[in-house]
């Protein structure tokens, strides 16, 4: 293989790296939530009545009785000191989709300069990190800069363990001076209380008596790249923007279809082994593994869990997956669109709620047209999603995650929902008066006598909807696999919240006319598909027709880029909706979208800047080496009374100048500072910045194709995708 001398030392680097020493595996059982402070090591470690409070706490979402922190924190420490530790840590989420988190240590001096480790309840309850830096869209001013971080009791405390020790690890929430939330967790844990008081008053009026209290569930699956970190780091666009700004396609990409559930290599089966590992000691529970369709690229999906806890896990996730790959020698991205002409990453979020009394609420069971307590909450979420499908399209708006709605290989920007051919039917059947039957589940023949027949699902598969159901929960694809999962839930507990008590006034009112139970529950039904059906679609997301059809015929928003979505958060009936539910005030929201239109506009410069940078000082010199190579044969080739072909010359010769005359164009169009409004700019960043770094990368991607590989100097994606 040819390239130059830092590609060649990459290569060199990896084919003769020493593999991971061998461990021997852990039964799971040894494994399972050994780093995690579980409720039966509380049960073990408090007393009596502490442990039954805290339990009620975490159960039952009642109050923390502040009276039992000392204990409880006593304990805490006493089973993270017994794990190595010497320093807890308060973990929070703010608005960067990051994961923060504050150390202190447990050391307390003694008036005769001895220590002992301390650890008291209002430290385990509240902290104080300064972190006046984090993003908060005009919430706080540095000069009144106080954050508090609190304890959220439902989502358990861990410990880290690094080589030389171990940090408790205790999830907190976030808040400003004034209560205001400055992080994802809180508008969550107020979204799932918000649900589950809509949804608790839909199960009564539907005749139940005892009704346990309603949590949402989170599945999230992970897509991830893996990309060895000696290529990784002779990147600059890999290091600091997390995507390649520049680079050709190579011969053989993912046509072939040869990766997607292919057998797992085996240095990333090893670094997968280590990453689950970890994950079982933290009480996370992997389920599932493979390749994804791009070369380099994996999936990991955990079993689901109670959102808020399935949201903590998650970040956790992307934490262990990011550290455990650079113990492998790898970098792992989770950048929506690190490659251009191979898939992008997502993270499809599976979301369900339910409880212990009346179980999964999204469960259709095997005749979901005799299943009224289903079709409710089925409808209610189809309302949700047509009423506030911005909202939901806003939620998910990124700057990179752009590079992938909408590109034929996830979601379109317009958000419909599937609901299968057996759910299409049943709700058909209400808009028209009543649903009297269910298309049942089919069996399938295989021909192979030694196999027996097998079910089918009712419902077939859609990978091209945004929103689908798939058998018992919706799955929410559009999210981006960077992301953090709270965003989306939040969206998706409100607007769900939101139908319910709108179901629950109209069934209110009906029942109060002396209407009977199933009548007006298929008169609510009806009014949902009238209104709000338009949102359902079965086919094909990717066609063209699809999005003519929506716009035009069905009033679908199609926002097609983060600069057109935003601004969502900013409309009145998104304000009355956080608002009204309890689950962000209009300074909270504003705050919102001020920070992440802040984020989109600060990822498109740092790249753009990126882009001229590396077209001046990698490519460019690259591609004049290359010219004064080439001139310099044509002319000794001429002394000797020979041609050059000077094609070539010409070719790279135009190539490079239209790309310094882009490089240019951009570095001036940079230079625009004049916005009246954060609207304006992300616009101005979407239609005018953007195009001219593709078009700065087509010239240079061209170069790529012509000038010798010895010259080039930047790894190519051959290299990165295929070199394990
Ligand atoms: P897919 O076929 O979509 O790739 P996977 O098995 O990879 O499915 O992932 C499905 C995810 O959905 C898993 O995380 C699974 O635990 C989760 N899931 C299953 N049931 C529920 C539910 N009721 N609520 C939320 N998530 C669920
Ligand atoms: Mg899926």
């Amino acid at each position: 293989m040819s390239g130059n001398e830092s590609r060649l030392q990459a290569i060199y680097e990896i084919t003769n790296r020493e593999p991971m020493p061998p461990k021997t595996p852990k039964r799971l059982e040894e494994l399972w939530a050994s780093d995690v402070f579980t409720l039966s090591k509380m049960q073990e470690g408090l007393p009596k009545d502490v442990f039954k409070s805290l339990k009620k706490t975490i159960h039952n979402g009642e109050k923390l009785d502040p009276s039992i922190a000392d204990v409880v924190a006593s304990a805490m420490k006493e089973w993270a000191v017994s794990k190595g530790a010497l320093y807890y840590a308060h973990v929070f989420y703010p608005l960067t989709n990051a994961t923060a988190e504050k150390h202190d240590g447990f050391i307390s001096i003694q008036s005769d300069g001895s220590v002992i480790s301390e650890f008291a309840g209002k430290v385990l309850v509240q902290g104080e990190p300064d972190g006046s830096s984090f993003p908060n869209g005009g919430i706080r001013s540095t000069f009144e800069a106080r954050g508090y971080t609190a304890w959220d009791v439902t989502s358990p405390a861990y410990v880290m363990e690094t080589d030389n020790g171990s940090t408790l690890c205790i999830p907190t929430v976030f808040v400003s001076w004034t209560g205001e939330a400055l992080d994802k967790k809180t508008p969550l844990l107020r979204s799932n209380a918000a649900m589950n008081k809509a949804a608790t008053r839909v199960l009564k009026l539907l005749g139940n008596t005892d009704i346990a209290p309603v949590n949402s569930s989170c599945g999230a699956e992970q897509e991830y790249f893996l990309i060895d970190a000696n290529f990784a780091n002779s990147r600059p666009d890999i290091l600091l923007s997390g995507r390649t700004l520049f680079g050709k396609a190579p011969a053989k990409g993912q046509q072939f279809d040869d990766h997607y559930f292919g057998a797992i290599p085996e240095r990333v089966q090893v670094f997968m082994q280590d990453v689950e590992e970890k994950l079982y000691k933290l009480g996370i529970p992997a389920k599932t593994r493979h390749n994804e369709v791009a070369p380099g690229q994996f999936e990991i999906a955990p079993f689901f869990e109670a959102a808020n806890v399935a949201t903590d896990h998650q970040q956790l996730l992307m934490t262990v997956l990011r550290n455990m790959a650079k113990k492998h020698g790898f970098i792992c991205l989770f950048h929506e669109k690190p490659f251009k002409g191979v898939n992008g990453s997502g993270k499809h979020v599976n979301w369900s709620v339910g409880n212990p009394t009346q179980g999964n609420l999204l469960d259709p069971g095997d005749t979901p047209h005799s299943n009224a307590q289903f079709l409710v909450f089925c409808g209610a979420v189809i309302r949700g999603v047509h009423k506030y499908g911005p909202l939901l399209r806003a939620v998910v708006a990124t700057a990179s995650n752009d590079h992938r709605l909408g590109a034929n290989e996830a979601p379109p920007a317009i958000i419909s929902v599937y609901l299968g051919s057996q759910l299409e039917d049943v709700f058909e059947q209400i808009s028209k008066g009543g649903a009297t039957g269910s298309k049942g589940k089919g069996t399938m023949h295989i021909g192979v006598d030694t196999l027996p027949v097998l079910p089918t699902d009712p419902g077939d598969r859609n990978r091209t909807s945004p929103f689908a159901f798939t058998g018992n929960r919706f799955e929410f694809r559009a999210v981006g696999s960077g992301q953090s999962v709270a965003g989306p839930l939040v969206a998706m507990n409100t607007v769900l919240a939101d139908s319910l008590n709108w179901i629950g006034d109209k069934l209110e009112a009906e029942l109060a006319k002396g209407i009977e139970l199933n009548s007006a529950i298929q008169s609510v039904l009806k009014e949902v598909m009238d209104q709000h059906g338009a949102v359902i679609f079965n086919g094909n997301g990717y066609s063209e027709e699809w999005h003519k059809m929506a716009v035009e015929e069905r009033g679908l928003a199609n926002l097609r880029t983060t600069a057109d979505a935003l601004p969502v958060l900013k409309e009145k009936y998104i304000e009355d909706l956080f608002a009204g539910l309890g689950i962000l005030s209009p300074v909270e929201l504003a705050s919102r979208f001020e920070t992440y239109a802040e984020q989109y506009i600060l990822s498109i410069e740092v790249e753009a800047k990126l882009v001229i940078s590396m077209a001046k000082t990698l490519i460019y010199p690259a591609a004049t080496r290359y010219l004064s190579e080439l001139s310099n044969a044509a002319l000794s080739l001429k002394e000797i009374g020979l041609d050059l072909e000077v094609e070539t010359i010409e070719k790279v010769s135009s190539l490079v100048k239209s790309m310094m005359e882009k490089v240019s164009k951009l570095d001036s169009a940079l230079g625009s500072h004049d916005f009246a409004t954060t609207e304006d700019h992300m616009q101005y960043l979407s239609k005018t910045i953007r195009p001219l770094m593709d078009e700065v990368r087509e010239y240079a991607d061209g170069l790529e194709a012509e000038i010798a590989d010895d010259l080039w100097p930047l790894p190519s994606y051959q290299e990165m995708l295929f070199i394990k």
